[in-house]
Parts: C-alpha cells; structure tokens; sequence
C-alpha cells in the first residue's frame, strides 16, 4: 500500500471534494480511500509520500496527440493549418519505426513531467514499408509507464480524388480497415483497468472518404471501440464542406451516425450554438487544443456552449509540430485564458479548467468510471503539484495557484499506482537519453525529406 498525506486534494469527484490537508491510500492499481487529515495508523504502508507544501489532483487525460509530429517540430510557424499540412506531409512521409519510437518516447516523457497519467494517440501516417508503428508507440507507453489510447488513423481520400493529402500516403479503404480489426485483435484490452484501449479515428473530412467514415463506425461499434477524428478545426475546412458536400463539418458527420457517447472530436473551433446543442444531445465528446489552435490561428472554440451543452470537453495537446511545447499542464491554463480572452472572466472557472483536463477527459476516452477523479475504487492515477516556491507563494487557493501560476513539471506522478515521476524527474527513463535520440531521429528524418 502507498499513502500520500499532508498535501491540498482537488478530488474532482461527484460531489467535486476539496481537503486542505488530506490523505490518499493506494492499494495495488487502486485508490481505496482519500480523506482529510492524515491517514490512519493502522495502515501498513510499503511507501509514505510525503504531500507537505503540495496539491494532489486527478492525473491529467490527453484527448488529442499526434506523437510522431514530435521528430518535425518548429516547421511552417507561420502558417494556416491547410499551408502547413501540404508541406508537412511530404516530411512526413519519411517516418519509420525509428522516427516513431524516438518521438513517441519523447513526446509521452514531455506528458508525464506535465503530469499526464493517460493520453491517446491519433496516427494515420503510414508510409508504405514504414513498420509497425502502432506496435512502437504502444511499446513507448509502456516503456515511459502512461496508460495509452491510440486511435488507428487513417486517410484515403488523396489529391487525386479530390482530398488534401499526397495520394502517396493514402491507404486503401480494404486495407485500412483490416488494419483497424487487426489493431483491436492484437492490442485492445475491454477490461476494467485497461492499459491500452484502441479507437478508429479517420483522420478529417478532406482527407477521407464518406465511405471509409460509415465503414468505421461500423465496425468501431460491432468491435465495441470509440470513434474519433478532427472535425471543424478552421474556416478553410467548412469551405471545403460546403463546397463538396452541400453542409458544414456537424452535419456531414450526424448525417452519417458519427455522433454519439462513443465519438470524440478534436478541435470544434467552429461550431455555431445550434451545433453546440447537438455536441450535448447526442453526448459526443471534444477534444479542445487550444494552443495548437493558436499557434495554426484557427480561432477558440466556443468550449462555454459546449459545456452548458452538456457536451464532454477534455484537452489536447495535438500533435508537437502544431505545439511545439505538448506539456499538457500548459493547457489547462491556455483553455481558461482563451475561453476568457473570447467571452469575459466568467467564461470558465479555475476548477472548471482542471475538470476539463480531468473528468471530461476520462469521459471522452469513456473511462469516467474508474479515471478523471480521485476516490474510492478509481485507478491510482495521482498527479501531485509542488505549490510552496517562491512562484506561488502567498496564493490561498491551491487550485487557483496551480492553473494561474507560473508552470512547474510534476512533482510526483503515479499511474495505477506506479512512481512515473518523482522529484519532477521521469524515474521510468533517461531524459537525455531521449533527447539524444529524439534529436538523432529529427536529424534523421530532415535529411531524407531534403529540409
Ligand atoms: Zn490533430
């Protein structure tokens, strides 16, 4: 058994329970109390972690990532998402199971320090001879120690027909789909507790057939797995539904059954309120990224509809060549800061923007049950944040200091009850180690794509 004790509690549990000075016991993968004050001397803990000077939360769930984008970052930083996706793909193209495996050990390290106990994953890059690369980011989770949904992606609708991406890094519709069963045969794991979980995720209207969506939600829902893709990210691509389909990004996918409790969508920059209202009836999740969003100038999601809404809205840190920083920490405060900069200081509430990283985000990766929330019966996914230096010091409200103060990594990070991060240092690798690597692989990639 593992106790935390003598640190603030932000539980975001039903009743969203705060402790000043409180208790977590950890039996094994599971919580089984939390509490205030300390906790009771009877227990026989292997481990007593002492929380002094620190807020414990929920661990933070990633909703949206491209993790081989961490080999191509700081490229197109000037440009709209349609400009700096027609030069990247040709890079792109390049990547190989070296290039994933640097870059998704990378990119999960830089998770974890920001104290992110589950991400997914969206890869739909699959140059031909380019390996098993759903095999290598589902290793670097397990290697790094973060429970992991990645999404199998896909394209298939190339220049030729009418898409955006080259025709030399779309796939066929058959193949895909075998790709998509054989995914879920091999890694996805249904149990309570799970790991891994995998979901089907095409990647955008322009870049895939209305053929593949429908023949993806098909079988997501016979192999009883979530669905997601990235939907009305910028103006351009609602000109490009319009334009080939005769509605906006929404209706296109509701005329097709893509919304539900079992989808999440990333991005709904440009949503109108009526939309916002379907987002909420059908029960359909958002991941919101709001600095990649910035950094491509696509606009704010209207993330306060959504809620009143009733939608389901996690954050994402999307892909690093979008997010140069992917620190999912950074997040929660850009999510409070952009819905404010849009809508005036009652917009979203400190705690709301940790629920958003937390709660909503287990909802959209539908593990509600046992993720997002610190109490009784839930994974032992704890993230506790150093709040006693100099940065914070005078702040009253924990929570307050954490999303309003100056960013610090993790203090200490546990997944099922596992030590990823401690001190603010990955105990589950060498950083510089893959630094070097990741720098290697980025050198690497550059050449053969003649940058
Ligand atoms: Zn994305």
């Amino acid at each position: 058994m593992i106790v935390i004790e003598g640190c603030a509690i932000a539980t975001v549990d039903a009743q969203r329970t705060e402790h000043a000075d409180g208790h977590i016991v950890i039996d094994g993968d599971r919580i089984v109390a939390v509490g205030a004050g300390p906790a009771p001397s009877e227990i026989d803990a292997s481990r007593r972690i002492d929380g002094r000077g620190c807020l414990a939360t929920p661990g933070l769930v990633n909703c949206h990532h491209h993790l081989y984008q961490s080999a191509t970052r700081g490229l197109v930083t000037d440009g709209t998402l349609f400009e700096w996706l027609v030069a990247l793909y040709p890079v792109w193209a390049h990547i190989d199971e070296r290039t994933v495996a640097a870059a998704a050990r990378g990119g999960l390290a830089a998770l974890a320090t920001s104290g992110c106990t589950t991400s997914t994953d969206h890869h739909y890059v699959f140059p031909r001879g380019g390996g098993d690369l759903l095999a290598v980011e589902i290793d670097a989770a397990r290697a790094i120690g973060l429970r992991f949904h990645p999404c199998r992606g896909a394209m298939d609708l190339g220049q030729s027909q009418g898409g955006l991406p080259p025709d030399s890094l779309v796939e066929d519709l058959d193949a895909i789909l075998a790709a998509s069963e054989e995914a879920i045969d091999r890694f996805h794991d249904p149990a309570p507790g799970a790991r891994v979980r995998i979901a089907l995720a095409p990647t955008s209207p322009f870049s895939v057939t209305r053929e593949l969506l429908v023949e993806s939600a098909a079988l997501a829902r016979r192999r009883g797995v979530r669905l997601h893709t990235h939907l009305a990210e910028t103006i351009e691509e609602e000109e490009f539904c319009l334009g080939t389909f005769g509605v906006r990004p929404l209706q296109y996918l509701d005329d097709i059954g893509w919304l539900g409790e079992d989808v999440w969508l990333a991005h709904c920059v440009h949503l109108d309120d009526g939309e916002a209202r379907r987002m909420g009836a059908t029960g359909t999740g958002v991941a919101h990224c709001p600095t990649s969003n910035g950094r491509l100038g696509a606009g704010i999601a209207p993330v306060p509809r959504l809620l009143e809404a009733g939608a389901p809205v996690g954050l994402g840190v999307d892909g690093a060549a979008s997010n140069e920083a992917q620190e999912l920490i950074h997040e929660v405060r850009a999510a409070l800061t952009v819905a404010r900069a849009a809508r005036g200081p009652r917009a979203l509430s400190a705690r709301q923007a940790l629920e958003l990283a937390t709660l909503h985000g287990a909802r959209c990766l539908g593990r509600e049950d046992e993720l997002g929330h610190l109490s009784a019966g839930a994974l032992a996914d704890v993230a506790l944040w150093r709040l006693d230096d100099l940065g914070f010091a005078g702040i009253a409200d924990p929570v307050a200091a954490l999303v309003l103060g100056p960013p610090r990594p993790v203090d200490a990070l546990l997944v099922g009850g596992e030590i990823v991060v401690e001190g603010s240092e990955l105990r589950t690798a060498d950083a510089e180690t893959l630094a070097s690597d990741l720098a290697r692989e980025c050198a690497a990639i550059a050449e053969r794509a003649g940058l």
